[in-house]
Parts: structure tokens; sequence; C-alpha cells
């Protein structure tokens, strides 16, 4: 038990015992004013705080992450199909946030990271998914367009500057973004011109896949907090893109041909109706591996970046129907909405949707193009609806018709 004794000192900080600050004898030899007691209550506190809230942290990330099965069923919400694209994404996810979760355990066996590259037609939900998973995961999320990035000292925006949009995501919290998912975009786009490497390295090709390189193996990068290019006097932010999930996205437009002569057929060529070639195109894009984007332009030090490889199917009438009604945010449940807002009811024939869908395929606007048809059908409806005295208001195939005439829709045809 501590006493007190008069004349004594501090063992700690040579103060003498006295009104304000008595020292009492805590051990024997050991003595202790009241201000150093104080302190180390303190900073034990502070350090009992500390151990706390590292302990919730390392267990609310091994909690929050869901099991590959809740992240599909939470991607099915949203995403129509692509049901092998969803499962090794899962799968990806599960083990990337498992792995920066446990960190590095007593056997010492590291866990590699694993990027995922996503190859299929534009307009098929390759942006969706990866946006889906952040939101799901509550992460910070950039979309960045490969074709942008130039090699640093070209005109264009250096490698880093995809760090820094999310970086801005996330309000400039630097560890929130080290555990953030990038999605690169049109990482097709950067594919060197040919197989073979080039004599002249050509500046948006193989330059700039050398320097995303180094983002996807993880190294401690200085970015500019503002992007745009490094200047000297400029203080940078130290991101650390170890535990970065980059999900790269590309069309690989041609890819099929690459595929189908390693798989030794012919079957994309000559000789077949369209719809045929169409048909053997979406099934050989199944078959994508990495040779062929090594074929394709990309370095094999990128392809072993990106380890997770799968393929998005394109989407037919049938999946685009869906992807107009059933997606948790699907635009026809939008529009239910904001007439429900106004206490009117607002229906879609099947007509109706069959020829939305019918227009969007006709205009080659894919799942994008859903949108902006239902968008111009439904202008006038949303100008005159909200002053009547409606309780109903039904969609069906001749007002759809009709709708797409009166607006001129079909100049927006894309040709090809
Ligand atoms: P990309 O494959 O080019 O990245 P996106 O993911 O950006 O395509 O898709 C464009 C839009 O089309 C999405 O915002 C979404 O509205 C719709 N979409 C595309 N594919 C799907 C899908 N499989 N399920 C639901 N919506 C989709």
């Amino acid at each position: 038990m501590a006493n007190k004794k008069s004349g004594i000192m501090c063992s700690m900080c040579g103060a003498i015992d006295n009104k304000l600050n008595p020292v009492v004898t805590v051990l024997d030899g050991l003595n202790l004013c009241t201000d150093c007691i104080k302190f180390i209550d303190d900073a034990r506190d502070s350090q009992l705080k500390n151990q706390d809230s590292k302990e919730k942290v390392v267990s609310s990330e091994v909690s929050s992450v869901p099991t590959p099965r809740e992240i599909k069923t939470f991607l099915d919400q949203y995403v129509i199909g692509q049901d092998e694209a969803k499962k090794y994404l899962s799968v990806a996810v599960y083990n990337h946030y498992k792995r920066i979760s446990q960190g590095k355990g007593a056997d010492d066996v590291d866990i590699e990271k694993s990027n995922i590259i996503l190859v299929g037609p534009t307009g098929t939900g390759k942006t969706l998914l990866a946006k889906s998973i952040a939101r799901l995961l509550d992460v910070p999320f950039a979309i960045v367009d490969a074709t942008v990035l130039t090699e640093a000292g070209y005109v264009g925006e250096d490698i880093e500057s995809l760090l820094v949009r999310l970086l801005q995501a996330c309000d400039y919290d630097v560890a929130r973004a080290e555990k953030g998912i990038v999605f690169i975009d049109e990482i097709d786009k950067i594919a060197r011109k040919s197989d073979n490497p080039s004599i002249t390295r050509d500046v948006s090709g193989e330059g700039v896949q050398q320097g995303l390189l180094k983002l996807l193996e993880g190294s401690t990068v200085l970015v500019p907090p503002n992007g745009g290019r490094k200047h000297p006097e400029q203080k940078m932010i130290a991101v650390d893109t170890k535990n970065i999930l980059f999900i790269c996205g590309g069309a690989f437009d041609g890819i099929e041909r690459k595929i189908a002569s390693r798989l030794n057929t012919h079957v994309v060529g000559y000789g077949h109706d369209e719809a045929n070639r169409k048909h053997q195109r979406e099934n050989l894009m199944r078959y994508v591996m990495p040779q062929d984007l090594k074929s394709f332009g990309l370095i094999p030090e990128i392809i072993g970046r990106l380890p997770i490889l799968t393929s998005l199917d394109p989407l037919d009438k049938t999946a685009l129907r869906r992807i107009l009604v059933e997606p948790k945010n699907a635009i026809v449940r939008q529009y239910k909405k904001l007439f429900l807002l106004d206490g009117v009811e607002l229906e879609f024939t099947d007509d109706a949707l069959g020829l939305i869908v019918d227009k969007a395929v006709e205009y080659k606007l894919g799942a994008r193009g859903l949108r902006s048809i239902v968008e111009t059908i439904m202008v006038d409806a949303m100008f005159e609806v909200p002053s009547e005295p409606v309780k109903k208001f039904t969609v069906d195939a001749g007002y759809v018709q009709a709708q797409l005439e009166k607006a001129h829709f079909e100049k927006t045809r894309i040709e090809g």
C-alpha cells in the first residue's frame, strides 16, 4: 500500500514532496509525485484505448467482409446475368479483403494480391459490377479511363493521377484510399500494337503498361494532391498500393480471332451467316486465356498482375428486358417511384417493354440506351401528369412508338 513520507523526492521527475504535488512511496524505493502518477495513468488509458480500437478495426474488417455467396447475392440485385464473372469477382474480392484484414500470419505465408481483369463487350456491366462491389463494402472507389494515361513526361495524365481520384473519393483519407478499389476502364486500348516488343516504344501503349505495373504490383507512390503534372516544389502524398484492389475492364475487340487461332478453329471468318458468326464470337469469348491477352498486346508482366481473368456475356434481348425492370434501381422502377410521389400508378405493358428492347437493339444502343429511350418516351407524361387529375398512367407499345417518332429518336441510330 502506498504511504506518504514528508521530504521525499519523486523517483521519476525529482519533484520534492509538497502540498500541491504530494509524493508517495508506491513500492519500496519507488516514490512518485501526484503529477507523475496522473501522467502514467493517462498514458496507460490511451494505450488501452488504442489497443482496443486496433482490435476493433481488425475484427470489424474480418467480420464485415461478406462471404463470396453473399457478395454474389448482392451483385444479383444490381447486375443481370454475368454469373460467371460475378462468381470470380466474389471470390477474388472476398480473398482480397480477408488477406488485408488478417495481415501476415505466424506461418509467414504472404497471400498475394489478386487483381482482376474483366473482358467483355462494352455496356455489359463491367463498370457496374466494380461499382456495386465498392458500394457493398463501403470502400472508396474510382473509375479511370486507361486511354487518358500516358507515360510520365508526355501529354496526358501521369499514371499516378488514378490514385488522385481515389483520394478524392474519400476526402484524402489516405488509410481508407489504401484499401479502396480502382476500376481501370478500356485497358485494351493501351495494348501495344503488335505481340512483339517494339523497338521504338509507343507512348500510349507499352510505356503506360510499364507505369501501371508499378501500381498493380503494390508499391508506395508519390501522388500530387491535385492531380496533373508533378512539380518539384509540390508536396506529395505517399500512397501504398499494396492493398488497393485493381479491377480492369476492356472490350478487347477482335480477341475472338486470337482465341480461335489458339483453339485451332477457324470459326470466326468467312462462309457463315452473320448470326452464326456472332453466336460463335460470343461463345469463344468464354474461353479467353491469359495468352490471348498477350497476343492482343498486353505485356506479360501486366497479365501476371491480373491473375483473375473472366469474361462477360453480350446482352441478348431477354437480358435487356430484365435490365429494364429487375435491378433494384431499374429504370422502370425509378419512373414508377417518381409517378407514385405524385400519387399516380405507372404501368408499362409487356408489349411496351418488348418494343423498348427492340429499339435498343435496332439502334445498337445496348443496355446504356435503355435509359435514353425510356427518358425520351416519358418526357411528355412527366410534363403533363403532375397537373392532371389522373390516378393511373399506362405506357403501351403504341405510346412508345408514337413518342419515339415524335422525338425523331431514329436520328440517334448508330450506324455500323
Ligand atoms: P461496361 O461493360 O462498358 O463497363 P457498364 O457497366 O458501364 O458497361 O454498363 C452501362 C449501363 O448499362 C449500366 O449503368 C447499367 O445501367 C446498364 N447495364 C449494363 N449491363 C448490365 C447488367 N448486366 N445488368 C444491369 N444493368 C446493366
